[in-house]
């Protein structure tokens, strides 16, 4: 068979789409990462000694509906554990949302621009999306308002990725009071922003929080994100979730790791105080930088082109994203390392301004 005639077996959508591109992992230690917004501290200790106890029982499957980690965040977050869905990585809470809301030729509303994934998930649904271009300062233009007989599910990431901005809990409910559909909060860099939404959900039950313990919990590795949302729609997408989608050694893991706030606030804090200084030194060396919730920079300028910076801090071992967003602008979104890391990046970009 020719290449050709088995990309005919697949679904048309399927054989024509790009995939999704994440941030590239150097299969060397080498490398400054601040390309895919990793925690640069370990997580809490707690984490792994609650891994190596899991050990013992890997013959037995796990608990299909994650009960302990379910009461553990229940705690911390002051909601029932009925409002709350398990994944494997927020990624998967997204899959199973797009899945279940939206149907074959159906749209998806997305802020733009915005993180990619969403656009993925569509076309995997063969389903519509429009993107909606963010006002000049990344709040919600008046277009993003307002209902279609065909929008079934609407993603707002909260912070935004790149720009690491934050809406106001006005826009959001305003957004969800015009629409029939759900609005789905995409929190994964929520805690190192001072609000959250979690609350909303009580005055519109249409709104579901992502979260994600792969960025302030340090779990990347893991795979472990949550959903948050009216237990009436927490029962129904379990019909959509695999079974066991979430393993005994992350559904471990993930409680350990929210169990433990004082370690997570130490590690949010230290990031925070690194986010204001990088902020700092990067307008000093010219670059626009909007003001951030996250754990990444947005960085833009116009009096040079972008990706040589990028490219060369590669060829010096430092990897950060470069991205083109085609009628918006392009950027730089690096993510908030260690005091050191920041730093070594800082001199390398320095001297290439300079030259
Ligand atoms: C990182 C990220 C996620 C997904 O995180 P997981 O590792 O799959 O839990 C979701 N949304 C946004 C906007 C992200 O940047």
């Amino acid at each position: 068979m020719t290449n050709d005639s088995i990309q005919k077996l697949f679904r048309s959508e399927i054989a024509s789409m790009s995939p999704y591109t994440p941030g590239e992992q150097p299969q060397t230690g080498k490398a400054i990462k601040l390309n895919t917004n990793e925690n640069p501290y370990p997580p809490s200790p707690r984490v792994i000694d609650a891994i190596h106890q899991a050990t013992s029982k890997l013959e037995r499957y796990p608990d299909p509906l994650g009960t302990s980690f379910r009461r553990a965040a229940g705690d911390v977050l002051g909601v029932d554990p009925e409002m709350i869905l398990c994944g494997n990585g927020s990624d998967d809470c997204l899959t199973v949302l797009t899945r279940a809301f939206v149907g074959d030729g159906q749209k998806l509303r997305l802020p733009y621009p915005s993180y990619i994934l969403y656009r993925t998930l569509a076309e995997l649904q063969s389903a519509q999306f429009e993107e909606v271009a963010f006002d000049k300062n990344f709040g919600l233009s008046e277009r993003f308002y307002g209902n279609d007989e065909s929008l079934k599910l609407i993603y707002l990431p909260n912070p935004n990725s790149p720009s690491g901005t934050l809406l106001d809990h006005d826009s959001i409910l305003r957004l969800a009071d015009s629409v029939d559909c759900p609005v789905v909060v995409d929190e994964a860099y929520v805690d190192f922003a001072p609000t959250n939404c979690i609350s909303l959900i009580q005055q519109n039950p249409k709104i579901i929080i992502t979260r994600t313990l792969s960025k302030s919990y340090a779990l990347a590795g893991l795979r472990f994100g949550y959903l948050v949302a009216h237990p009436e729609i927490v029962q129904t997408l379990r019909k959509v979730k695999d079974s066991y989608n979430t393993d005994m050694l992350s559904l471990a893991g993930a409680t350990a790791a929210i169990s433990d706030q004082a370690w997570l606030e130490n590690n949010v804090a230290r990031i925070i105080a690194t986010r204001s200084r990088m902020l700092l030194a990067l307008r000093n060396l010219g670059f626009d930088v909007i003001e951030s919730h996250a754990n990444f920079l947005w960085c833009t300028r116009t009096d040079r082109p972008l990706k040589p910076l990028y490219e060369s801090l590669k060829k010096n071992g430092i990897l950060i994203r470069y991205m083109n967003y085609p009628g918006w602008s392009d950027g730089l979104r690096i993510s908030v390392g260690s005091d050191e890391q920041i730093d070594a990046m800082l001199v390398v970009l320095r001297d290439l301004l300079a030259s």
